[in-house]
C-alpha cells in the first residue's frame, strides 16, 4: 500500500517543476490524473493529461461520491477520481497536485478510511521572489498581478493546516528535502 501525498502552493512557486523532477527520479511515485468536463486541447490524451467526461457523467460520479475533491474553474468541472487513486495506491505512492481547498476536501473525504494523506505546502523563500516569479510569468496587468498575489497570500496563510512547509529556495535542495519528506512518511507507514 502506497502513501498519498497532497502538494499545494501558489502559482509561480515552482511546484510543477519539483513534482516533475521527483517523478522522473522515483518510479514508485505516480501522479494522479484528474477528470474534467472541458474539451481536450491539441495534443492532450485521454487518461494522460485528464480523463475527459461529459458534464452529465461528471455530475453523476460526483453525486455517487466518486471524487476525493472537485471544483469548478472557468465554467468547467474538475475532480480527483476516487476509485482511480485508491486503485493506484495499492501499488504505488500517489501525488495529488491541488490547491488548498482541494487538499482540505481530500483530507475530509478520507476520514475514517484508514488512509491519512500527507499534506505538503510549497512556499517561496520570500514575497519578493514570489512577486518576481508571478510577474515574470506572463504579460499581466497590475490588477491581475495583485489578484494572483492576494490568492498566493491566502494559500500560504493555510500552511498551518499542512503537515509540512517546504521552502523552494534552490531547486535541487528543495527537491532533496521533498524526497526526504516522502521517504520519511513512506517508512512511518511501513512500521
Ligand atoms: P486547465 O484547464 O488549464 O488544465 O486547468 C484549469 C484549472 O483547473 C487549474 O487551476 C488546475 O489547477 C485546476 N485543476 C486541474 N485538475 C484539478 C482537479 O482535479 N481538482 C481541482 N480542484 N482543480 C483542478
Amino acid at each position: 500500500m502506497g502513501t498519498l501525498f497532497v502538494i499545494s502552493g501558489p502559482s509561480g512557486v515552482g511546484k510543477g517543476t519539483l513534482v516533475k523532477l521527483l517523478l522522473e527520479e522515483d518510479s514508485s511515485l505516480a501522479l494522479s490524473v484528474s477528470c474534467t468536463t472541458r474539451q481536450p486541447r491539441a495534443g492532450e490524451r485521454e487518461g494522460k493529461e485528464y480523463f475527459f467526461l461529459s458534464k452529465e457523467e461528471f455530475l453523476r460520479r460526483r453525486d455517487e461520491n466518486g471524487f476525493l475533491e472537485w471544483d469548478e474553474h472557468f465554467g468547467n468541472f474538475y475532480g480527483t477520481p476516487k476509485p482511480f487513486v485508491l486503485e493506484m495506491l495499492k501499488e504505488r505512492s500517489v501525488i495529488l497536485e491541488i490547491d488548498v481547498r482541494g487538499a482540505m476536501q481530500v483530507r475530509e473525504a478520507l476520514k475514517g478510511s484508514g488512509i491519512s494523506p500527507v499534506l505538503i505546502m510549497i512556499a517561496p523563500p520570500n514575497e519578493e521572489t514570489l512577486i518576481d516569479r508571478l510577474a515574470g510569468r506572463a504579460s499581466e496587468s497590475e490588477e491581475e498581478l495583485k489578484t494572483r498575489l492576494d490568492r498566493a497570500r491566502y494559500e500560504l496563510s493555510k500552511s498551518v493546516d499542512y503537515d509540512y512547509l517546504l521552502v523552494n529556495d534552490e531547486l535541487d535542495a528543495a527537491k532533496n528535502r521533498l524526497k526526504d519528506i516522502i521517504e520519511t512518511e513512506k517508512s512511518k507507514r511501513r512500521l
